[in-house]
């Protein structure tokens, strides 16, 4: 290790899959930066819904492992072949390792340079959701104007900002949430109706005259797929990006023919940040409509990085909206 950070450092270590006391913070090794990479001291991880999934044991990870792909801090040390100069810049990164820790390791090409304006802690809840927002709706599907957008999760990391980047687009977003208090920040960001679960496909089959959405997003997924296939118009597409309820079960194929030629996708981050330059350029825009003040990030919560356990806990209990940062003192 350099002089500039120390050897060791606290990380949240789950040794075996469980609940959210699985999530320890424990005293671990700083990592070394590889070649290609950078290190950098964290400002604020940020809580995503799939780090639930790995520490429950949902998607299997070799355990112990410390969990986190989003965060923000300064670079503190670079790996062989990394520029220098990176040494103190203000990053934010979707694609880190172990971010869950005080410090942790991200590839160079990977990283955002956040505005001056910005908290630097803040900018971690922008990474992960932002570019998922942004992929589903400029390259998944390009959303656009006049267009119906169905959505769940309304309130949520992902469904507050994919409301105001469809609206402003000029899309009408029609969102499902499950509490009145959530439906109104759905309101809030632009959805043009927010309803409960129960009254999405009405509502969508209202504002259409009857014909259904464009698109569905649906990251909720095992509780909802079945609706949001049929709130959907002839030649529609259901995008299926998450399971927040659980994973959707094996599906005929034929029901896309009976529900009128439907296309379904289940896309994920990584096939649409494939390169240093696509992810650059989702990252700038993000940042820069943020610092316009065109795009609202919500932060719902902020909790200790050493109190992960209970951020899990809210995020798998529907009580939290918008992001969830895991922040440092
Ligand atoms: P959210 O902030 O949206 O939190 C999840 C929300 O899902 C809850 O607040 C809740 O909203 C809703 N929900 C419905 N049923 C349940 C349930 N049984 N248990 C828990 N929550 C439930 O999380 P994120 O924005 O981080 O992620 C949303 C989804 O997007 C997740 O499925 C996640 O895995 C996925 N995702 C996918 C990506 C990709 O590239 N494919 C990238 C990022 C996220 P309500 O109470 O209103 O129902």
């Amino acid at each position: 290790a350099s002089p500039a950070h120390p050897s060791t450092h606290h990380a949240v270590v789950v040794a075996s899959a469980g609940g959210p006391e699985a999530l320890a913070w424990t005293e671990v090794p700083v990592p070394t930066p590889a070649a290609g990479q950078v290190l950098v001291r964290t400002a604020a991880a940020g809580l995503n819904f799939i780090e639930t999934y790995q520490r429950s044991g949902v998607y299997a990870v070799d355990v112990p492992f410390t969990p986190g792909t989003e965060g923000a801090g300064e670079v503190v040390a670079v790996g062989d072949g990394v520029d220098g100069s990176l040494v103190g810049r203000r990053v934010a990164t979707a694609a880190g390792h172990a971010t869950y820790a005080e410090h942790f390791t991200a590839p160079a090409d990977q990283l955002l340079d956040v505005p001056d304006a910005m908290d630097l802690a803040d900018a971690a809840a922008l990474p992960l959701q932002g570019m998922t927002a942004h992929y589903l709706c400029r390259s998944t599907f390009e959303v656009s104007e006049g267009q119906t957008v169905a959505l769940t999760a309304g309130a949520g990391g992902v469904g507050l900002l994919l409301t105001q980047l469809a609206s402003a687009r000029g899309a009408r977003v029609i969102a499902a949430a499950s509490t009145e208090e959530k439906r109104e920040l759905s309101r809030a960001a632009g959805a043009h109706a927010a309803v409960g679960y129960a009254e999405l496909r009405d509502a969508v089959l209202e504002a259409t005259g009857g014909e259904g959405a464009h698109v569905v997003y649906d990251g909720v997924g095992r509780d909802t797929f079945e609706a949001s296939l049929t709130m959907l118009r002839v030649r529609g597409l259901l995008v299926l990006f998450g399971g927040a309820s659980g994973q959707v079960p094996p599906f005929d194929l034929q029901r896309l023919n009976s529900g009128g030629s439907l296309y379904v996708t289940r896309p994920s981050l990584a096939a649409y940040t494939r390169t240093a330059e696509e992810t650059r350029q989702r990252g700038a825009e993000l940042f820069s409509a943020w610092t316009q003040g065109s795009l609202d990030v919500r932060i719902g919560a902020r909790i200790p990085l050493s109190d992960a356990g209970r951020a899990h806990q809210l995020l798998e209990s529907r009580a939290t909206t918008g992001k969830v940062l895991l922040t440092l003192p």
